[in-house]
């Protein structure tokens, strides 16, 4: 009742109300924060808490956590690692273009003003779902290594740990590989690049073992291989050429790609260029090319054409052929009977189905956006039994549903392709004051048909990551007051049949470092390459990074990498 005096009366906003209720806590109301719980007693009121644990800190997590802005769960965070990562930048950490510590940022930083906040540096290796709980032990990475191990009970589990590297179980990669995935394989690349340059430069070492050090490989033609690419590139001619004068003919550079092209998920105008820059740049892109095999000696290709397999020396190679599924997910995919997938799935509230309270966002989820195509062709095939042309509009509204809610692709893909008159018909068919709706059903399961088959995952990227991080962190701020006050504010009661509107991603654009100052970048529908684009490539990441600390400390990284050059020492 006093909140909804409080509600109805903004006079009162400046008196604190506060009343018992029934356990013995104690509701305070405010202006700011007017449902707010507030517990007199910390043993009584942690039990009326939510339990919310928290798997990861990386971008769904940290963007999670940053939106957070409801004291009324407990939230636990556990991860190995105690700090983000902002992963756009770690090939420009290879190469010592920017350091390590400038672009992670520690977690109880990011949380330090949320003291329903705790952080444990564990990893969790097993995900009970009908117990509640989540099995953890502590960081492999630590002095800890593993020994001390503790459950932890929740009410609500989200589960963001992201994805590992994908080796498609070619023989010999985990053993010679490197990858690109985690800061310290970026500290590790560094440091091999320099080994290189170093055992190249003995006297000892004849020009054909030379040759064979000094051969870069990149397996993978997506944005962080050509952007490794690159940046050896660029070391190697702006900055090895003075330190290292002997063995800087030496270097060579391949990129190896099982596609057809390099950054196929770009624009082609964008492939394009970034293929015929590699080529002036004496890179060698080999397309059509799959590994089968790395041995201490030799990488092994089958050509996809010919099926000829070859091998060839290297010094050093990167593996970055996109990313695989973590086994305490994939354990966690059994319970739940999602074992055939190969990543979480959840909806479009990113609730993962089949589970309670269970919500799964970044790289090791995706929604299941299929489904849609099987309830729309479910009222298809009924449609044609009865082959009228005509559809019971009640069977329409049972199988569709908030379909255009909930599927806001399908919506946007037919605006897009000018079949606005589809789109209108499912809004019309939503409409319950609608009696029939008459179509043209062939002409509307082909442009079905023709979405299904645009209809794709939503990419891995941080860009996604952190929407959902933002989404799902929105929805907890509201939940309570939606659960408190159901007829609740108008602003909150939306549409559908869903308290809360399903998550839409909005895509903002991408950029593919190409070496040499120059950068490639499609936003919207627009596409620019070369040294301007270079320049917004500069100011968004630098606005993108989490804190005013690691903006400062990479602008001042690229300011001394401008003058005084990469730093090539291996420590
Ligand atoms: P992550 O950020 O990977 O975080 C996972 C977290 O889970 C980590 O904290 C990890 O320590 C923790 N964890 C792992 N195992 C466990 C466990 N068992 N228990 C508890 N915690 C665990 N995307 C873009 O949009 N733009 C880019 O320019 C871009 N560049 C990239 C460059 C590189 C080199 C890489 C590797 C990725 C890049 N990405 C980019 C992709 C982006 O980094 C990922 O999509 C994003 O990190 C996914 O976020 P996430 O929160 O799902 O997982």
């Amino acid at each position: 009742r006093a909140a909804r005096a409080f509600r109805d009366h903004p006079s009162l906003s400046k008196v604190l109300v506060v009343c018992t209720v029934s356990g013995g806590g104690l509701a305070a109301f405010s202006d700011s924060k007017p449902f707010q719980i507030a517990h007199a007693d910390a043993g009584q009121g942690d039990c009326k808490k939510k339990k919310v644990v928290v798997l990861g800190t990386g971008w769904a997590t940290t963007s999670f956590l940053k939106n957070l802005n409801n004291p009324n769960y407990d939230v636990q965070v556990v991860s190995p690692r105690n700090y983000f990562a902002f992963t756009p930048l770690l090939p420009s950490v290879t190469n010592g273009t920017v350091e390590a510590r400038s672009i992670v940022e520690p977690i109880r930083t990011i949380v330090r003003k949320k003291p329903y906040v705790k952080f444990e540096e564990a990893e969790c290796y097993k995900i009970d779902e009908k117990a509640k709980k989540v099995y953890c032990r502590s960081s492999q990475d630590t002095n800890l290594a593993g020994q001390e191990e503790f459950t932890l009970d929740y009410d609500i589990l989200v589960v963001a740990i992201g994805a590992r590297p994908n080796t498609f179980n070619t023989p010999g990669v985990e053993e010679h590989a490197h990858f690109l995935k985690e800061v310290e394989d970026a500290q590790k690349l560094r440091r091999s690049v320099i080994d290189c340059f170093e055992r190249a430069s003995l006297p000892s070492v004849s020009e054909e073992e030379k040759k064979k050090i000094l051969h870069f490989v990149v397996v993978g033609g997506g944005p962080t291989g050509v952007e490794f690419a690159a940046e050896i590139h660029d070391f190697a001619t702006e900055d090895i050429a003075k330190l290292y004068p002997t063995v800087k003919d030496f270097v060579q550079i391949t990129l190896l790609e099982a596609g057809d092209h390099i950054l196929n998920m770009f624009d082609k105008r964008i492939t394009a260029f970034a293929e015929e820059k590699f080529q002036r740049d004496g890179i060698n892109v080999k397309t059509g090319s799959m590994v089968v095999k790395l041995s201490d000696t030799g990488i092994s290709t089958k050509e996809r054409t010919t099926g000829e397999v070859s091998t060839i020396p290297y010094g050093m190679v990167l593996w970055s052929t996109g990313i695989g599924t973590r086994p305490v997910i994939m354990n966690f995919m059994k319970q739940i009977g999602q074992a055939n997938r190969r990543v979480l799935a959840t909806d479009e509230w990113l609730r993962v189905e089949n589970c309670d309270n269970v919500y799964a966002l970044g790289d090791c989820a995706t929604i299941n956006q299929r489904k849609v195509m099987a309830d729309i062709s479910a009222i298809f095939r009924k449609a044609d039994k009865n082959d009228t042309g005509k559809l019971n509009l009640k069977e329409f509204h049972e199988v569709m549903g908030d379909i255009c809610e909930r599927y806001p692709q399908v919506d946007i893909y037919l605006k897009k392709n000018k079949m606005k008159s589809i789109a209108d018909l499912l809004k019309k068919a939503q409409d319950p004051n609608s009696q029939s709706i008459e179509i043209d059903i062939e002409k509307f399961k082909k442009a079905l048909a023709e979405v299904d088959s645009q209809m794709k995952n939503l990419p891995a990227t941080a860009q996604v990551a952190a929407q959902q991080g933002e989404y799902l962190a929105k929805c907890f701020n509201r939940m309570e007051q939606c659960e408190m006050f159901p007829e609740g504010p108008l602003r909150m009661r939306g549409e559908g049949r869903h308290r809360f509107h399903p998550f839409r991603y909005r895509h903002l654009g991408q950029f593919a470092p190409l070496g040499g100052e120059q950068t490639a970048a499609e936003l919207y529908d627009w596409v620019f390459y070369g040294y301007s684009s270079q320049w917004l490539w500069y100011s968004v990441y630098a606005s993108k990074l989490i804190s005013w600390r690691t903006r400062v400390l990479v602008v001042s990284d690229w300011i001394r990498r401008f003058i005084f050059g990469r730093d090539s020492s291996r420590i």
